[in-house]
């Protein structure tokens, strides 16, 4: 399943509508070759002759990264897809600043490690949120 038919079927799923400006940031977010800031994305719509106003395509974002579709990559100041499908809890980014490539993960002993770390500060976590950067094996050496 693309990534555009699991967003649109878990959209569903979740009781909300297909709507055009939905299913066109979801098409633009899966052709990305990286990471997309709303900017970005409009600019894509735009080259295709769409148009979606700023406000529209961070609500559709919103959205999504609630849904755990799409995931902000703080580092690189963009969005991108999930490519975790199904796969509950919190997802992380590995961020190579050589080569640009991110690799997703989830980690259920970090999330646990990380709740009782907010536990000791009388902090109720809900979501965590890490990313790594550094140098991926083919860029090491
Ligand atoms: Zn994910
Ligand atoms: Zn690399
Ligand atoms: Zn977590």
């Amino acid at each position: 399943m693309s990534f555009t038919e699991y967003a649109e079927k878990s959209l569903r799923e979740k009781g909300y509508k297909l709507t055009k400006p939905r299913r066109q940031v979801l098409e633009a977010i899966e052709k990305a070759e990286g990471p997309m800031s709303p900017y970005d994305i409009g600019k894509m719509m735009e080259g295709k002759g769409r148009h979606l106003d700023q406000v529209t395509i961070y609500r559709v974002i919103n959205l999504l990264c609630s849904l755990n579709l799409v995931h902000k990559v703080f580092s690189r100041g963009g969005y991108v897809r999930c490519d975790l499908q199904e796969e509950e809890g919190c997802h992380r980014f590995l961020v190579c600043r050589g080569c640009g490539h991110l690799q997703e993960y989830r980690d259920e002993a970090l999330c646990r490690q990380e709740s009782q770390v907010a536990q000791k500060l009388g902090f109720q976590a809900e979501h965590h949120v890490t990313e790594s950067s550094g140098l991926c094996k083919d860029c090491q050496g």
